[in-house]
């Protein structure tokens, strides 16, 4: 107790923030922002964490805890996502020990040994292909890193002391597209896990995930002159494009086949729990400017982009006008980083014309294929 106490008034003396102090990230989805910015679907994620992850909170700024992950690296968390814990036993300092790398029927796994549950982020990286992870407020001391024939993606796995409290881990991928990756903790190790790109790249045996954006009462975007509701067509074209899916063998998985409330926290666990390869998002645009239209694609990570390029570059064929690919986009559902996964929006229900095509029952059967041919023309390219 009294070395706590010590702790305390070191680390208070230490920064500018007279009243510091510690607990552990809770609930189904903590994630950390970068900065104070706000947008209409929240700020600029770093990414998502584990629950129970010891951080340190060295202020308050309205519903959100900043915190300090190491000397130079500061994040902010939202208040929801943080529970004090009285039994946190602070160590002197931490340390990495020695490292797994292997492989079972489905993945394949990095595990670094910790001696406390310690933040993290990650960013994918392409040409070469990496997983790239920063764990805060740790040094090495991990001199064996024992690498096992069973995996199938990792190449390489190593690392850099990048500061003297920042570890970076990186994560040499075999093939170029990045097909997602998870991070947790088991006891105190910090597990990396890698879904290696499927033997067999034929759109018959992935298991593709559609979501059909809104529902209940959350009805989206209405239309311009008949005020139809974006949730009841997101629905129809999710539902078109899971029968044309079908036809082509593939296993389909929809969050929702009726209208029904769903939040992004339960269809993210949903999606989870599935494990699917690839997810498409469907959803209906809407502009303050009824002349904007067109189509355009999703995606916040550079690794999952190519699914969301050549999806737009087949929807384009049906005559929309070119929105663009977006990138870095903060839609709760690009989030998840465990598969690539592209949110089409398929037309504006602000614009007359956008509308018109999106009242057409023909028009969602063409979305349907066009999408179809998207995901085909991905897997040409990703077996180049
Ligand atoms: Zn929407």
């Amino acid at each position: 107790m009294k070395q706590l106490l010590l702790v305390f008034c070191l680390t208070a003396t230490l920064t500018t923030y007279s009243q510091s102090f510690y607990g552990r990230t809770t609930g189904p989805l903590p994630f950390l922002n970068y900065g104070l910015g706000q947008d209409r679907l929240g700020g600029a994620k770093m990414g998502y964490l584990d629950s129970n992850i010891l951080v340190k909170v060295v202020d308050s700024v309205k519903d959100t805890y900043k915190l300090q992950l190491s000397q130079q690296h500061f994040a902010y968390l939202p208040k929801s996502s943080f529970k004090t814990d009285t039994a946190i036993k602070l160590q002197p300092f931490y340390l990495t020990n020695s490292w797994r790398v292997w492989g079972d029927s489905a993945y394949d796994y990095v595990a670094v040994a910790l001696t406390e549950k310690l933040p993290y982020r990650a960013v994918q990286q392409i040409d070469p292909s990496r997983i790239v992870v920063d764990i805060f407020g740790v040094a090495s001391n991990t001199n064996w890193i024992t690498q096992l024939k069973t995996v199938r993606e990792i190449k390489n796995a190593w690392y850099e002391q990048i500061e003297d409290d920042v570890l970076r881990v990186f994560i040499e991928l075999k093939h170029k597209q990045h097909w997602g990756y998870a991070i947790y903790y088991r006891n105190n190790n910090l597990q990396i896990r890698i879904k290696p790109q499927p033997e067999v790249l034929k759109i018959k045996k992935l298991k593709i995930a559609i979501d059909a954006g809104h529902g209940g009462s959350n009805s989206g975007a209405d239309g311009v002159t008949t005020k139809v509701l974006e949730k009841e067509y997101t629905l129809k074209i999710a539902k078109e494009v899971e029968k044309y899916l079908h036809k082509k063998g593939a296993d389909v998985f929809m969050t929702r086949t009726h209208d029904t409330d769903l939040t992004m926290v339960e269809r993210t666990m949903m999606l989870r729990e599935q494990q699917p390869d690839i997810l498409i998002s469907i959803h209906l645009n809407s502009s303050g400017n009824p002349a904007t239209e067109g189509v355009s694609t999703y995606y916040r990570y550079i690794g999952f982009r190519p699914l969301s390029q050549k999806i737009l570059g087949r929807m384009l064929q049906l005559g929309l006008n070119d929105y663009g690919n977006v990138g870095a986009f903060n839609f709760s559902l690009s989030g998840p980083t465990e598969y690539p996964n592209c949110l089409v929006e398929v037309a504006f229900l602000s614009n007359e014309e956008d509308e018109k095509r999106i009242l057409d029952p023909k028009f969602h059967k063409e979305v349907a294929r066009k999408i179809e041919k998207g995901v085909e023309d991905w897997l040409k390219e990703v077996k180049k």
